[in-house]
């Protein structure tokens, strides 16, 4: 039992050391569990591919890597100590930790419930501080999490918890711009790239009502991206399905994690259509004007999402009866799972199981 309020928690975890590096176990401690805080035991962390370019240093100088680092920002898991003024959580409850932990709480991002563009920058889950710019922040590749109770989100309890972490970044990335650009009955929305993200995106946007494509290098994902609730595929390295498919799109989700040309897929909506970029590849990319002009269009950018609109996305997946496709790992095989994501092999989800930490 831990006496909340007065220690720090020790914890395992699985942390890289360079860009190079292979994971190795790791020990850490958390902070002691504040009268806000609730500890989290931690049960399954989702592996999306932010994790793999900040281990692997592949946002310089953007987003520089801080080493040692425990990634792991999809977390789900039991609740096994509150502070004395928690109120959103109970012992027992399962509880879910998405890309931050904290923010200033003042601005107008963060009093608007849109945390994630916090103007003075919010405590990233890990690769990142706390709030205090110094302690550094670790992740979900661990077996316990101390967190302001008003960061995190609650999970119905449900069969598939794994399938659940992944919600907590590739579920709100996909459902925020979804939302917001009107994905919805009489919509065409191609969603680009069937991976973590793409195929929530699928999901989600054919649950919102609208009749989805999905733009893809695999050929082998035409049957799932079916199953996954896509009306049409467009295998994009087909020139002939490609050209069939221009000026079709009312929205273009792009989630590709992988340099690519913007225009070719700007290409594929119609007039006044929006493409919405989410997918961070590691290079910038040129972009012709006449991409845009043409048909009226807008390109647009979209992270993560808001606490409020996390747990908004959470009670609709529920309702919804959406999880994610998973594919569970132990921790030894990080390595691999990382890879496998590279090379677009992954159905579609890997889920680091963290119970045994
Ligand atoms: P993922 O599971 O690896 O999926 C990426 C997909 O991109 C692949 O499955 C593949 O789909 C497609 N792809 C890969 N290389 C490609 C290429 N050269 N050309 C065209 N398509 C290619 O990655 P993820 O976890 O979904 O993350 C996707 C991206 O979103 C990453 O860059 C990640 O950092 C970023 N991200 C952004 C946010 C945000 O808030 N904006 C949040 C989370 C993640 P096909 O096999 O179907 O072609
Ligand atoms: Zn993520
Ligand atoms: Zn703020």
């Amino acid at each position: 039992m831990i006496a909340a309020e007065t220690k720090a928690v020790a914890a395992k975890g699985y942390a890289t050391h360079g860009p190079e590096a292979k994971f190795a176990p790791f020990e850490f401690t958390r902070r002691e569990v504040g009268p806000r805080d609730v500890l989290i035991d931690i049960q399954y962390c989702g592996i999306c591919h932010s994790d793999i370019h900040q281990a692997r240093a592949e946002w310089e100088p953007m987003m520089p890597s801080m080493y040692p680092m425990v990634p792991g920002h999809e977390i789900v898991g039991r609740v096994s100590a509150v502070g004395s003024d928690v109120t959103k959580f109970g012992i027992g409850d399962i509880a879910g930790i998405g890309c931050f932990v904290d923010s200033c709480r003042e601005c107008p991002s963060c009093t608007g419930g849109i945390e994630q563009y916090c103007v003075k920058g919010s405590a990233q889950t890990y690769n990142s501080t706390e709030m205090d710019r110094k302690t550094p922040t670790y992740g979900g590749y661990s077996n316990k999490y101390v967190i302001d109770e008003e960061y995190a989100l609650k999970v119905n309890a449900t069969d598939d918890i794994a399938g659940v972490a992944p919600l907590l970044c590739a579920g709100i990335t996909t459902y925020s711009p979804l939302k917001r650009w009107g994905s919805g009955p009489g919509k065409k929305v191609a969603i680009a790239g069937l991976g973590g993200l793409g195929h929530m995106g699928v999901k989600i946007a054919a649950a919102m009502g609208a009749e989805v494509t999905v733009l893809s290098t695999s050929p082998s994902k035409e049957a799932d991206a079916r199953k996954l609730g896509a009306i049409n595929f467009v295998n994009i390295k087909d020139a002939d399905a490609t050209k069939a498919a221009a000026r079709s799109f009312d929205l273009i989700l792009d989630t590709i994690s992988a340099n690519h040309d913007y225009g070719a897929y700007l290409s594929l909506l119609g007039l006044n259509g929006v493409m919405v970029v989410v997918g961070v590849p590691t290079e910038p990319t040129p972009l012709n004007a006449f991409s845009l002009i043409g048909g009226n269009k807008v390109l647009a950018g979209s992270l993560i999402g808001g606490i409020s609109e996390t747990q908004e996305m959470l009670d609709f997946c529920a309702a919804n009866d959406i999880t994610s496709d998973v594919e569970v790992i132990s921790p030894d095989r990080i390595e691999e799972a990382y890879d496998r994501t590279v090379k677009s092999d992954v159905r579609y989800r890997f889920v680091i199981d963290m119970q045994n930490a």
